[in-house]
């Protein structure tokens, strides 16, 4: 088909958005793809569409190809079903909540978990009718708190969500196993550089999990892989804790004057300077403690002490996702006040008297959880709660007892990879899919039985498996857009083609035609830049547009060329108008 630029619905713009962070935001905006409403909610034009559509499509395919069923689901929900589950609480302020005229509470879906499970109930009672895979291409909506990058991270954005019944299971590893094959189907054909990592499996609940990470240097997300093959979101990495070591080899715990030394750089040169030991006292001998406070969804809070080696960092996100629904905050002036055993920058688990100071058993009772990486027979230099105070010498075990592990401190390029594949490498990716075993969480929250083949009620297993399809569109643009415009691959552009008729000649325009129609009737979708525009207008605008394929008719005509240029890669190569066709045809290997 022919699309005529002097009819379409489209105004590239001159200057970014100002409130673009990335490039595939700044480009979709100034091409003219979509355009903001609110923040995180956009409106899809004629050119954006056709990109969505051709996503939509392939996943669509992949979808129906591996077995699955597609429905269309409303977005528009009761409360109830999101009740029962808790998600109406543990949602917290990322779900849409409205009232009808009735006054009953209703919710815009986020995920659909709740209502699928709930429907198969209502038709399904025996494993006769399992496996079932169902899906669906639909609008989601999530109050995000940071709303991003245009439709990276919308408000309201599109996924392909789909769930999938088994009676046991090993009949959900092998629909995990089907959708996964159909993840990397999916995203091979949208030509995106992608990992698989294992992944924390959020809110939903559930077991084992997996994320489709593009590999973007401006994705949200951080993940680590080694040599051997571990690949991990940083949030899911877990330590693998060095050995115990025998407390008998311990040394004495040992009160230390360390006067202003509130930090451990402090502390450290403090011990350097007035008690030298044969090595230099370093970071990883001290033991930071860092308090936080724990907000409920249903918003109570609870103090939490996290203990680490002092040479590494708490890292939120890692922190973040271990709490979830929860959320989790540092201690404020305010917070230290109402605990005043609490010491800033003198914080440790016991006092110089031996007492414990943090632990559910102690006489704070605040909860006292430490890195995997202190172990019994480890000791420490860390406070005695007591201002201008630390101990040295502190022994896990002996000393001390926290109420549990937290991993969450940061991950380091170069930290060995928990399975022992050698040492691991971050980077950051842009989350593209997740799929995970949900197992009998929901299925047993809303009662989902079927009758085994010994007339036995079961509980179904279920996975539930999502793509971010208005967020494949930013994340593809991101990842082949320059420092021009836009550069979409052959598989996902709005047309394979763009023509620009440079020049006033008559002979000019009618010959863009010619060409248009020839390769339109070849099966290729042809743009034509049939404007009354100065040849600098169209040489920009066609590079903003970013179609794969530029074909050139203007000056070299009276010499009877024109020049096809490949978008991507910049070539560029004059062809006798003859042969203009089938160099078009080449280039688009058709
Ligand atoms: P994220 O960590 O990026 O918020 P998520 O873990 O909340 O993602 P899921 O609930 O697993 O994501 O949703 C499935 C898919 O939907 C994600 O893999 C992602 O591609 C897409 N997605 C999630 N949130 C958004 C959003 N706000 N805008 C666009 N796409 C999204
Ligand atoms: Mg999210």
């Amino acid at each position: 088909m022919i699309e005529k630029l002097s009819r379409l619905f489209v105004r590239t713009l001159r200057d970014d958005p100002v409130d673009a962070e990335v490039p595939s935001h700044r480009w979709l905006v100034r091409a003219g793809y979509i355009r903001r409403v609110a923040p995180g909610i956009y409106s899809w034009l004629p050119l954006g569409m056709k990109v969505l559509q051709k996503v939509e499509g392939i996943v669509r395919e992949e979808m129906l190809a591996m077995g699955a069923q597609e429905v269309h689901f409303p977005a528009l929900l009761p409360r109830e079903p999101y009740e029962t589950t808790n998600r109406w609480t543990d949602y917290g302020d990322n779900l849409f909540r409205l009232k009808d005229r009735r006054g009953n509470d209703m919710l815009l879906g986020p995920t659909h978990e709740e209502i699928f499970t709930l429907t198969v109930k209502d038709m399904y009672n025996s494993y006769k009718d399992l496996p079932l895979s169902l899906f669906q291409i639909q609008t989601k909506y999530r109050d995000e708190a940071r709303p991003r990058a245009g439709v990276l991270r919308g408000r309201e954005f599109v996924m392909k969500d789909s769930y999938s019944f088994d009676i046991d299971d090993a009949g959900l590893d092998a629909s995990y196993q089907a959708h996964r094959d159909a993840y990397v189907r999916i995203f091979d054909r949208l030509g995106l550089n992608y990992v698989i990592v294992s992944a924390m499996a959020g809110a939903m609940g559930g077991s084992a999990s997996e994320e489709f990470l593009a590999v973007a240097p401006n994705g949200e997300d951080t993940f680590v892989r080694s040599p051997g093959g571990y690949a991990a979101n940083v949030e899911a990495v877990r330590v693998a804790p060095p050995e115990a070591l025998s407390i008998d080899e311990a040394p004495e715990m040992t009160v230390v004057d360390t006067p202003a030394a509130g930090s451990i750089s402090a502390v450290v040169d403090f011990l350097n300077a007035e008690h030298p030991q044969s090595e230099p006292w370093t970071a990883d001998q001290m033991l930071k403690n860092i308090a936080y406070v724990l907000t409920r969804p249903d918003g109570t809070t609870e103090p939490l002490i996290v203990g680490l080696p002092g040479d590494r960092d708490v890292d939120a996100k890692r922190l973040e996702a271990v709490f979830e629904p929860s959320t989790v905050a540092p201690f404020n002036a305010e917070d230290f006040e109402k605990h005043p055993v609490l010491k800033v920058g003198f914080m440790g688990p016991v006092d110089a008297a031996g007492q414990a100071v943090l632990g559910e058993e102690s006489a704070s009772s605040i909860r006292y959880v430490v890195d995997p990486r202190i172990v019994t027979g480890s000791h420490w230099v860390t406070g005695a709660n007591a201002v201008d105070q630390h101990l040295t010498g502190v022994t896990m075990g002996r000393d001390f007892t926290p109420d549990g592990v937290l991993d969450v401190a940061d991950v380091r390029d170069g930290d060995p990879a928990p399975d022992g594949s050698g040492p691991m490498q971050l980077a950051r990716g842009i989350e593209m899919g997740h799929i995970f075993q949900l197992g009998r969480r929901y299925a047993d929250a809303l009662g989902l039985k079927v009758l085994d083949n010994n007339g036995k009620l079961v509980t179904v297993t279920m996975g539930s498996y999502g793509v971010g399809v208005s967020r494949a569109v930013a994340a593809v643009a991101e990842t082949t857009c320059d420092d021009k415009g836009l550069c979409w691959p052959l598989e996902l552009a709005p047309y394979q083609v763009q023509i620009l008729a440079t020049g006033k000649d008559a002979a000019v325009f009618e010959e863009a035609d010619r060409i248009a129609g020839e390769l339109s009737q070849q099966g290729l979708d042809v743009l034509l830049d049939d404007r009354k525009a100065s040849p600098g207008v169209k040489f920009a605008d066609g590079e903003i547009l970013g179609m794969p394929i530029i074909v050139v008719v203007g000056r070299g005509l009276a010499d009877g060329v024109v020049e096809v240029r490949n978008r991507a890669t910049g070539a560029r190569s004059e062809v006798a108008v003859a042969d203009a066709v089938s160099a078009v045809l080449e280039l688009a290997g058709a």
